[in-house]
């Protein structure tokens, strides 16, 4: 068995005893669903996951896309990221590794942080009496794109309403 097999094995099962202790029913959608966000990495949105379903030739509705990411979040299987763009952003969460983003607020592009020392902070939080499920940080500002255009429309700015 391949370690991506394994791994999607393993959170079908997490996903299923999700299923049973909250009563709800084990459906084939609810599977393919989940194995489809599995052999995908990095960041989706319900478009992307529908493309990819349609790809696999899996019909679902987008109404079964919207509930099944919602349980999926519930189960801890997969974060929605609180970015501000229009379409919700989800990212599975198959590891507890530490993850951190960067998010621009004008254009709203997402880059992963690789900061080691970032990460080793976020490993060695253990919080008493909380239980800890996925560690993420955001820090938010400006993209090295928009800083120029914005330099550019301040500069321009100042220019016109300097004097003549
Ligand atoms: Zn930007």
């Amino acid at each position: 068995m391949s370690e991506k097999q394994t791994l999607q094995e393993q959170v079908c099962e997490r996903f299923r005893l999700y299923l049973v202790a909250n009563g709800l029913r084990q459906t084939r959608e609810r599977f393919a669903i989940l194995r489809a966000i599995y052999e995908q990495e990095g960041t989706f949105t319900i478009d992307d996951l529908k493309e990819i379903m349609l790809a696999e030739r899996f019909h679902v509705s987008t109404n079964t896309l919207y509930l099944t990411t919602q349980l999926l979040v519930e189960a801890n299987l997969l974060i929605r990221h609180p970015f501000s763009s229009s379409a919700s952003v989800f990212e599975r969460i198959a590891d507890d590794r530490p993850r951190s983003y960067q998010i621009c607020s004008h254009c709203h592009r997402i880059t992963r942080i690789a900061s080691k020392a970032l990460a080793t902070s976020l490993e060695t939080y253990h919080p008493r009496s909380f239980h800890v499920s996925h560690r993420i940080v955001y820090v938010y500002g400006l993209c090295a794109s928009c800083q120029r255009q914005m330099h550019k429309r301040l500069k321009a700015a100042s220019d016109d309403s300097a004097p003549k």
